[in-house]
C-alpha cells in the first residue's frame, strides 16, 4: 500500500527535477543545507522547534518588550 505512495512521490520529484523548497522561506533549497536554502533558515527552523520544546522565546524577547512599551502608551 505504501509503496504506491512512495512511487508517486518519487515520480513527482523527478518531474520537478528533484527540486525541493526551503520549509522556512520557500526558496529553492541548497544541497549543502538541505532541506533548507541557507544555514540561516536551518537555524530559524531549529530555533522554532527549540522554542516549542523549552518555551524560552529568546528571539522574541525584543518583540515582547516593544509590545509592552506600546501597551503602556
Ligand atoms: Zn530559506
Amino acid at each position: 500500500m505504501t509503496e504506491n505512495i512512495v512511487d508517486l512521490e518519487s515520480a513527482k520529484a523527478q518531474q520537478r527535477g528533484k527540486r525541493r523548497v526551503c520549509p522556512t522561506c520557500g526558496a529553492p533549497s541548497e544541497a549543502k543545507y538541505q532541506p533548507f536554502c541557507s544555514v540561516r533558515c536551518c537555524q530559524l527552523d531549529l530555533g522554532h522547534w527549540l522554542n516549542e520544546d523549552y518555551r524560552v522565546p529568546v528571539t522574541d524577547f525584543d518583540d515582547m518588550s516593544e509590545v509592552l512599551l506600546e501597551d503602556k502608551s
